[in-house]
């Protein structure tokens, strides 16, 4: 069984239905601060926090779990910013909770979501695995402090892990049972989507002065489903006993503006925008390398258009918004 923590929000409610349909069981703990119910349609649910100790050591005794993937983390940079103690607490001392657990009951196979915010503003594109790590966020700093310590621990026992940094998420699933909806949303597509539907007036354009070629940030886009079966995949590296650190994002870079261009073309609508100041933390280009998981884990993404990835969104955003889920 695939005990998923988090497996109620975004990226992991999609894994969750890639290894379901895989045949996989599953086993979902989520406190639901930021995930939502009605996206665990595949699997067993616990509600539950990782602050809680007891808990765990109490799934690990009655479930038979070979491998835990970890989605439950706060990922918003601003608030990261302004809150730093929360973004700690939850993503590092209740990852240490949950490896802790895993130790006391002999489990040792472990999937991370890492984040590219780990390599700050980069130095060069596209970003490879052994770019330097110098992230500009607490939230950053808190994966990074977590892929630390997982190397510590491959290192002391027996244990194996795969870390996997995200680019930037985005799209649905293409059978839109499941998809974006984070409250508040803070993410660039989802938003521009809230605008094209008439839930936003306009969107905010977080700087128009980067070193780029239209002034606005540039970031590489990956398809959810894409991201699913990168895990998939990392899975049965894990059953050869190897830990690795990748990177998963397109090789592509799009900037808002280009975003936006593209969703006024998927969507028909006009969708107006104000040019607003630079929102802190953002670097302005983050284009990762995917070459390491193509060779290693064999991963190709199949959704690289960025228009086809759009299309998932807007399927999903118009359900989401037109009926009770
Ligand atoms: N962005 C924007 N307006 C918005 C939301 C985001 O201009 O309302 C920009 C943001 O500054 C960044 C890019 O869109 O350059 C992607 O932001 P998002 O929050 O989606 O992802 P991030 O790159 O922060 O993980």
């Amino acid at each position: 069984m695939i005990f998923i923590v988090g497996g109620a929000g975004y990226i992991g409610s999609h894994v969750n239905k890639f290894l379901s349909k895989k045949g996989y069981k599953t086993l979902i703990l989520d406190n639901l601060s930021k995930g939502h119910e009605e996206f665990v349609k595949w699997g067993e649910f616990i509600k539950g926090d990782l602050k809680d100790k007891r808990l765990l050591d109490k799934i690990f005794k009655e479930y038979n779990i070979t491998t835990v993937m970890h989605f439950a983390a706060l990922t918003d940079v601003r608030e990261s910013i302004k809150d730093p103690g929360s973004y700690y607490r939850n993503n590092v001392k209740n990852t240490l909770n949950l490896l802790d657990a895993m130790q006391k009951n002999n489990i040792n196979r472990f999937i991370f979501s890492s984040t590219c915010a780990v390599y700050g503003d980069p130095i060069e594109t596209p970003i490879t695995e052994d770019h330097p790590c110098n992230p500009i966020s607490p939230y950053g700093r808190s994966k990074l402090m977590i892929e630390k310590i997982l190397e510590d621990y491959s290192n002391a026992y027996d244990f194996n892990y795969v870390s996997l940094r995200y680019f930037n998420a985005a799209g649905a699933d293409p059978q839109t049972e499941i998809g974006e909806w984070h409250e508040p949303e803070t993410h660039l597509i989802p938003i521009i989507l809230d605008v094209a539907i008439g839930k936003r007036e306009n969107v905010q354009i977080f700087g128009t002065d980067y070193p780029t070629p239209n002034g606005t940030c540039i970031r590489d886009y990956i398809h959810v489903m894409d991201l699913a079966d990168a895990h998939y995949k990392a899975l049965k590296l894990l059953e050869e006993d190897k830990s690795e650190i990748f990177n998963l994002g397109n090789g592509d870079g799009f900037s808002v503006k280009e975003i936006i261009e593209t969703c006024r073309e998927v969507t028909g609508e006009e969708i107006p925008t104000i040019e607003s100041d630079r929102r802190p933390g953002d670097p302005p280009i983050l284009i990762g390398s995917s070459k390491k998981a193509k060779r290693i884990l064999r991963w190709e993404p199949e959704f690289s258009d960025i228009k086809d990835i759009i299309e998932t969104a807007w399927e999903w955003h118009q359900k989401l918004n037109n009926e009770i889920i």
